[in-house]
């Protein structure tokens, strides 16, 4: 009762507040982008000498410089005819709580030693990171035992307290108990997990529901371990779900309005996320011929994962190597079969310190993917994959969210690890010599 009292009291103070002050704070004026060329995300086509012209958080109009100027009177200038704007990159795969992990060590010290603030501390310095190197929207895929502390990075961000890209959460991923790590032999210590264990049908819709009440937009689970090549020349491995206890997460999270990523490096472990009708693989190495069609027939997207592939292969030794090569020829097969491939890292599985996530897109040119298409795989596609449909593309309408560089990507994808402007909801967040003030924390 007495909370009920203190809110009406409260709800009365802020009208009386908001009568008092008549005149709302002045919306910051348009900006007018000059580009000297627009790569939009969607068109095959590059446009020369267009406008852009932002208005609050989303971009008003797009069109030939010369009329969009006309719309734009008042407007600040953010001149970059002298280079190539894109929309923000968006990363379909990483890990925000974690800061490599090429060894079982490494994994192990971040879960025993490192306290949940501490890595989240750590987290809003990687967003920060992610953002300036242009990538303007991520979708994090789990905390890796910490928890829930995506949601609150996510929260920070959104709010304007720290830099970041918006982040798409999926807090604790899955695994059946003793499939992922820390497992240890020593039975007389309960050791940090790094998901949320889960064993049986109704656990399993009960870890949905959970994670969904803290804030998942996203709901991922395990689908493998073990990886290793057979007699056929195939990646194999070992699933970890019945075919009931994932199906039974794929359908919970469907019924609550979510998509399911699923981690599935073996072809066996792929092939049981797409019998429970997941939305997205994630590394995929073994995926084979027969399971790329299935993909295509269902919709479903592939986020390879290249650069965490190579990273940890060395380290990791064993089949990884190989893996990494087995990936490679997959890969330029599932682009002539239009298998959507979607950008994805795993940053975070390497030091975001350490490794720009634009190479990503660097390994899909090598793979096969024109520079074109890479771009697509890391705007517009990864959008859709989101369902997100105001990002990814430079377009009336859409949030102004926009980087550019000084090279032509087109020519050298290799161009896009070194950022030049970086906007995000029309705040300026990187910008050498541009004219407007740039956000600053
Ligand atoms: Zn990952």
């Amino acid at each position: 009762m007495h909370r009920v009292l203190s809110l009406s009291v409260a709800l009365a103070l802020s009208t009386t507040a908001t009568a008092q002050t008549p005149r709302p704070a002045q919306p910051p004026p348009p900006i007018l982008i000059k580009a000297g060329r627009l790569v939009d995300g969607r068109s095959d086509a590059v446009q020369t000498s267009v406008g852009i012209l932002v208005e609050g958080e989303r971009i008003k109009a797009v069109g030939p410089l010369a009329q969009i100027q006309g719309q734009a009177k008042d407007a600040r200038v953010v001149d970059l005819s002298q280079m190539t704007v894109l929309p923000g990159l968006i990363d379909a795969h990483t890990h925000l709580l974690l800061q490599g992990d090429p060894t079982a060590e490494s994994y192990n010290e971040q879960l025993l030693y490192q306290s949940t603030p501490y890595r989240a501390i750590l987290a809003a310095r990687n967003a920060r990171i992610a953002l300036e190197h242009g990538f303007t929207a991520i979708r994090d895929l789990e905390t890796e035992g910490a928890m829930y502390a995506d949601v609150d990075v996510k929260r920070a961000v959104s709010r304007g307290e720290v830099p970041g890209p918006r982040i798409f959460a999926s807090t604790r991923a899955m695994a059946p108990t003793g499939m992922y790590p820390i497992v240890s032999d020593n039975w007389e210590l309960e050791l940090p997990h790094g998901v949320q264990p889960v064993d049986g049908v109704e656990a399993a819709r009960l870890a949905v529901r959970e994670q969904i009440a803290h804030g998942a937009d996203w709901i991922k689970y395990y689908s493998d371990r073990r990886y290793y090549f057979g007699p056929d020349s195939v990646l194999h491995s070992w699933v970890n779900f019945t075919d009931d206890e994932a199906k039974a997460i794929v359908d919970e999270a469907h019924r609550l309005g979510r998509r399911v990523a699923a981690h599935a490096i073996g072809s066996d472990g792929i092939a049981a996320a797409l019998r429970a009708g997941v939305n997205t693989i994630e590394h995929g190495d073994g995926i084979t011929d027969s399971l790329m069609d299935v993909l295509v027939a269902k919709g479903v997207y592939w986020v390879p994962t290249v650069t965490v592939g190579v990273y940890v292969a060395g380290p990791r030794g064993g089949a990884w190597g190989a893996m990494v090569a087995h990936e490679r020829r997959a890969f330029a097969r599932a682009v002539k079969k239009n298998v959507k491939v979607v950008l994805g890292t795993d940053a975070g599985g390497f030091p975001w310190t350490e490794v720009n996530q634009a190479k990503e897109l660097e390994y899909y040119v090598e793979y096969g993917m024109t520079p074109l298409q890479a771009i697509k795989s890391g705007t517009s596609l990864a959008a859709e994959l989101l369902g997100s449909s105001d990002i990814g593309a430079v377009a009336a309408g859409m949030y102004a969210d926009l980087v550019a560089v000084q090279g032509d990507p087109l020519k050298d994808v290799a161009e896009l690890q070194r950022m030049k402007f970086v906007m995000k909801g029309g705040t300026v967040y990187l910008c050498s010599s541009c004219g407007v003030a740039v956000s600053t924390f």
